[in-house]
């Protein structure tokens, strides 16, 4: 019989399946409906280390992990296939009421990473991660605060998912727009992108957007507030590293009100930023964590909600028949996820990847700058470790925004060149004009030259 990629051998029978069947992700279909105007559909074949193949046999330089900064080891890690085929067919799954090997040991091993940490729950995806953590703020709210402390705050530009729970939860317009109405009790929290801050911006900046936090909080009532969610960095919100102070702040006003400290670990963990997790650049101690991407480098699904033995404590009370986290997620229980994710953990600490990140991150980030010197179409470049992103403006004395089709039309001459590289969510102007970055944590001085000649060379031509 023939096996799946026998019959890829052809390859046009392939490309027309998905043209007639596949609803992509978050892209139009118009340019692929049959006809003279027509294009196909990039299907993708192949990958090894940074490289990918689509099916047409073209290579590119991924610079964003498989497009959204998920595969952090590379592609085709034996060892990882190795050890999900031992996983699944040991025992493929077991719902999460009882333990397995693989989560069990995984889950000391990941909490080994996270002083301060003491449990993990295991679900799929970033999105329903996050929903678990809403729902243990929800239930904190009226297990233990007598019905208060039930709204969750976020920040303008942060995402943290698709469901309608995390969209409520979503700073980013456009991904909101059309899906209303919203879960009530998310209130959103002012950005901290300083070049975007306006009068705000300068000596101490970093201090005053946090404080802008604590007047949501006094305007809401603090007895109302039970959380706050943050990205470390915001990621497709346009790479935004906090400004000095901001996070001690923020991390005080959470102390001072008694308002969990739900950090967003999805895109940041694992190495992304050059350690373990993105808040462990800034020493600050979450209550809540909360990860997916890198987890397990998209080898399979996973996704955690790690909390304090403090939050997990709330929810062991015996004499309440409701009182234990009511919630289960069905492929939570599945042990490919894990085993996987162990694997994935192994050869970052052996290949020293956060070293690498670290490295060559701070190597990209010098490149980039070296090439906003020479391009005037770069405003700011800004990042931390392997995650860089490059804010790309009309003029560079007005922040005027570059129009989206251009930074789009930067991309697309990425890819015809052989470099994929990703650009920030379609929203507002000011919010879609970042170019991003985020190779695999294997990445070498080569393939970040190479990806920043790509880039040069689609900035000149769409200049
Ligand atoms: N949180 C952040 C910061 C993300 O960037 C994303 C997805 O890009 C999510 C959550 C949602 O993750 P998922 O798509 O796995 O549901």
């Amino acid at each position: 019989m023939d096996t799946l990629y026998d019959r890829a051998n052809d390859p046009r029978a392939v490309i027309e399946a998905d043209r007639a069947h596949v609803w992509h992700h978050l892209i139009q279909h118009k340019p692929f409906a049959p006809g003279p105007n027509q294009i196909d559909p990039r299907i993708m074949v192949e990958g090894r280390g940074l490289r990918v193949w689509d099916i047409t046999g073209k290579e590119y330089v991924d610079a964003v992990s498989g497009g959204v900064w998920t595969v952090n080891v590379g592609y085709g890690r034996e060892r990882i296939a190795n050890a999900l085929r031992d996983a699944v067919l040991k025992l493929n799954f077991w719902a999460g009421a009882n333990g397995t090997i693989p989560g069990a040991l995984f889950a000391e091993t990941l909490i080994a990473k996270m002083p301060g940490m003491s449990r993990v729950y295991f679900s799929n995806s970033g999105s329903e991660a996050n929903e678990k953590a809403f729902k243990m703020v929800r239930q904190i709210a009226h297990k233990v605060h007598g019905g208060k402390k039930w709204k969750i705050l976020y920040r303008d530009r942060d995402y943290h998912g698709t469901t309608i729970a995390c969209l409520s939860a979503g700073g980013q317009q456009e991904r909101n727009a059309l899906y209303g109405p919203f879960v009530p009790g998310f209130v959103q929290v002012p950005h901290c992108l300083e070049y975007r801050a306006g009068e705000l911006a300068g000596e101490g900046y970093g201090e005053r957007a946090a404080d802008a936090i604590e007047e949501v909080i006094l305007r809401e009532g603090p007895d109302t507030v039970g959380a706050l969610c943050l990205e470390p960095i915001t990621a497709g919100g346009g790479i935004i590293v906090p400004p000095k102070g901001y996070w001690e702040r923020v991390q005080d006003i959470c102390r001072k009100y008694d308002i969990l400290l739900h950090i967003d670990e999805v895109v940041c963990g694992i190495g992304r930023t050059g350690t373990w997790f993105g808040y462990q650049q800034f020493g600050i101690q979450p209550d809540i964590v909360t990860m997916a991407k890198g987890v397990a480098s998209g080898y399979a699904a996973i996704s955690c909600t790690v909390t304090t033995e403090r939050v997990f404590e709330m929810f062991k009370d015996d004499t309440d028949r409701l009182g234990y986290f009511r919630d289960i997620s069905t492929f939570g229980g599945c042990t490919g996820g894990p085993a996987a994710a162990l694997e994935n953990l192994a050869i970052v600490e052996e290949e020293d990847l956060l070293g690498n990140s670290a490295r060559m991150g701070a190597k990209l980030h010098e490149k980039l700058s070296a090439l906003m010197e020479r391009q005037p179409l770069i405003g700011e470049v800004r990042g931390m470790g392997l995650f860089q992103g490059a804010e790309l403006v009309a003029d560079r004395q007005t922040r005027e925004p570059l129009a989206e089709a251009k930074v789009q039309a930067v991309v697309a001459d990425c890819a015809k060149q052989g470099v994929i590289i990703g650009a920030s969510n379609r929203s507002m102007p000011g919010f879609n004009n970042t170019l991003l970055f985020a190779p695999a944590l294997i990445a070498t001085e080569d393939d970040l030259d190479q990806i920043v000649a790509a880039v040069e060379a689609a900035l000149k031509r769409v200049a």
